[in-house]
């Protein structure tokens, strides 16, 4: 089956970074990736075409009726597909929507784009109001993750999320650690995984490799490939092709969320 992915989680805790380096890693194992950018940010794809932004789904359905997979779809790093869908103007209109117009687009500009061996979604901010969650509902996405790192605020988030993902029906794939170096980081998110009935598929170190590639417009698979957060990385890409776990996750209730953070802070 066809891995069709999205990872969820606080706004700022490295969707994007993850999921650009894992289609990196993925795409230089062999496999044909297509990443889907669906924040209005649209940076999902900048690192793995050399700091250069393409035209978004969005803006250009604005400018013109009909437009055509050269217009949107680039190859970036390693053969990675890339594709933005873009943003509404700032307080105009629903990102979710947009999402769900821009693959329409897709599907019909790119009518084989399922052949692809992997597909992600990277997709904004901790909010699973019924716009982020459009992919889901739509039946785009068969597998989700959740990213945190052993910081309250992330785990509140991934937890509130994985409500959501119960309240439409959606199992989870599992959780992925992308560390802050807070307090025995991966023994606290594995515990968390575990209490909610799913497990911890990765733990990505904090690594300023990563920002400093970023910075330069590349992920750390192009930028640093002979570095341990490449190594990550490859692994990480490995274990997600590989997972077949589902779960229906059972999200923690506020007191034993904060129990569970604060026994490892002690
Ligand atoms: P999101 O998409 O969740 O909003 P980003 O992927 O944009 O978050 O990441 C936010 C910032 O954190 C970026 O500057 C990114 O380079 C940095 N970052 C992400 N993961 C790591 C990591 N493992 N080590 C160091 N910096 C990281
Ligand atoms: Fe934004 Fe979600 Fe509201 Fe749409 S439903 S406008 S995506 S917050
Ligand atoms: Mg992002």
């Amino acid at each position: 089956m066809k891995k069709v992915i999205a990872i969820y989680g606080k706004g700022g805790i490295g969707k994007s970074s993850t999921a650009s380096n894992i289609a990196a890693a993925a795409a230089l194992s062999g496999k044909k990736v297509l990443i889907i950018g669906c924040d209005p940010k649209s940076d999902s794809s900048i690192t793995l075409l050399g700091g250069k932004r393409i035209p978004t789904v969005l803006d250009l359905l604005k400018e013109k009726q009909t437009i055509a997979k050269e217009d949107v779809i680039f190859e970036g790093f390693g053969g990675v597909l890339c594709m933005e869908v873009g943003g509404p103007e700032p307080g105009v209109g629903c990102a979710g929507r947009g999402i769900i117009v821009a693959i329409e687009t897709l599907k019909k500009i790119y009518p084989e784009f399922m052949d692809n061996d992997l597909i992600i979604y990277d997709v904004p901010g901790d909010v699973v109001c019924g716009g982020f969650v459009a992919p889901i509902k739509k039946g785009f996405v068969n597998e989700v993750y959740v990213l945190t790192s052993g910081e309250y605020m992330p785990l509140y988030a991934a937890n509130n999320i994985c409500r959501g993902f119960v309240r439409i029906g959606m199992d989870l794939g599992g959780v992925i650690c992308n560390s802050r170096n807070a307090d025995r980081e991966r023994e606290l998110v594995e515990e968390f995984s575990t209490k909610i009935g799913s497990r911890l598929i990765g733990y990505i170190p904090k690594d300023p490799i990563v920002q400093s590639c970023e910075r330069d417009g590349y992920s750390v698979l192009e930028k640093a490939p002979d570095s341990d957060i490449a190594k990550v990385y490859k692994q990480l890409a490995v274990e997600l092709m590989n997972n077949k776990t589902r779960v229906k996750a059972v999200p923690l209730d506020d007191e034993q969320l904060r129990n569970l953070s604060k026994k490892y802070s002690e």
